[in-house]
């Protein structure tokens, strides 16, 4: 019996839907979600194990999930596309994600270079067809479209929402994966620390609240993380640019921080299981996007980096 296993990359344009697919597929949720462009700032890994069935072998699926390509404007930008490109290196497999509603202009151009240039076999996923309704013709010209412009090993409609073809697409991932060993336990099923989850669960709560440029100017720090038997003790600041995005943030008599935290706080317990006391604070940090030492200092591999260093010196 043979086992197949492999790293695969999801990559797309803002808002495509790649973190969606990846909850989707993993069954949990690891990436936050939102209807804002740029939500998924780092790359994310989820493991999916699919076990052996009838006509497929058994497999574990590495998701690699990756902010939105777009042209970079600022350290983060570049930080981003960073990631991008870390993930593309050494994959197995691209899945390529658009939007069956957007028309391809030439962003999806960059995209499809990127697609060209890494030699990779890649599969074309067209999400959000529930959109469509029963007019699946629709989705003609745009494979049309795709197909001239770059090599696709498959195309395959989804809804990364309503799980619309997944398991069609896991039965194709694990043929076109190579046999491999398991690279991760059986229960694992992301290599994210939970301090950063719970960071992020707070810029989700953030992002869906705030309006305009707030939720591209916001970032969450957890500065201290306590567990003891009864309760975990989480202190978080959101870093903002400005000082009226600052008032935003807090709102009327401190109720805007007091329902982004409410909704975080839940959210955490969630995922932890356990009673979650949570402090939020609030800075402004002016220009933060464009310095490269604090954006970098934002990333926890880097972070886990240094720690690392510091015990073994
Ligand atoms: P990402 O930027 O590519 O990671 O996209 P997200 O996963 O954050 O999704 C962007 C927006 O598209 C969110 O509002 C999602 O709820 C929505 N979305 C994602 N997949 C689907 C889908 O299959 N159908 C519909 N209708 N909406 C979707
Ligand atoms: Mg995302």
């Amino acid at each position: 019996m043979s086992f197949h296993s492999g790293f695969v990359c999801i990559l797309g344009r803002p808002n495509a839907g790649k973190s969606t697919l990846l909850n989707a597929l993993v069954g949990e949720r690891l990436a936050i979600i939102s209807p804002k462009p740029q939500t998924t700032r780092n790359r994310i890994l989820g493991i999916v194990n699919v076990p052996k069935r009838k006509g497929s072998e058994a497999a574990q699926i590495v998701l690699i999930d990756t902010p939105g390509v777009h042209k970079p404007d600022s350290s983060l930008g570049r930080k981003m596309m960073m990631e991008v490109r870390e993930a593309l290196e050494g994959c197995d497999l691209l899945l390529m994600i658009v939007d069956v509603k957007q028309r391809p202009d030439r962003e999806d151009g960059f995209l499809l270079d990127m697609v060209r240039k890494s030699g990779t076999p890649t599969i074309l996923l067209l999400n959000k067809v529930d959109l469509l309704g029963q007019d699946k013709q629709k989705l003609l010209p745009l494979i049309d479209e795709f197909q001239q412009r770059a090599q696709f090993r498959e195309i395959v409609p989804i809804s990364a929402r309503t799980k619309d073809g997944l398991d069609h697409l896991v039965e194709i991932l694990v043929r076109a994966l190579p046999t491999g060993p398991r690279y991760f336990p059986d229960d694992q099923i992301t290599d994210q620390p939970t301090r950063f989850m719970a960071a992020e669960i707070i810029r989700e709560q953030v992002l869906l609240a705030a309006r305009e440029e707030v939720p591209h100017a916001t970032t969450v720090v957890v500065e201290s993380f306590e567990e003891s038997e009864k309760l975990i003790r989480i202190a978080a600041t959101i870093y903002c640019e400005r000082g009226g995005q600052k008032a935003i943030l807090l709102g009327k008599g401190g109720q805007m921080l007091k329902k982004i935290g409410t909704a975080a706080r839940l959210q955490i317990e969630k995922m932890l299981g356990a009673k979650v006391f949570l402090e939020l604070f609030v800075k402004v940090k002016a220009g933060w996007r464009d310095s490269r030492e604090f954006v970098e200092g934002l990333d926890w591999r880097r972070q886990l980096e240094d720690l690392t260093g510091k015990v073994s010196r």
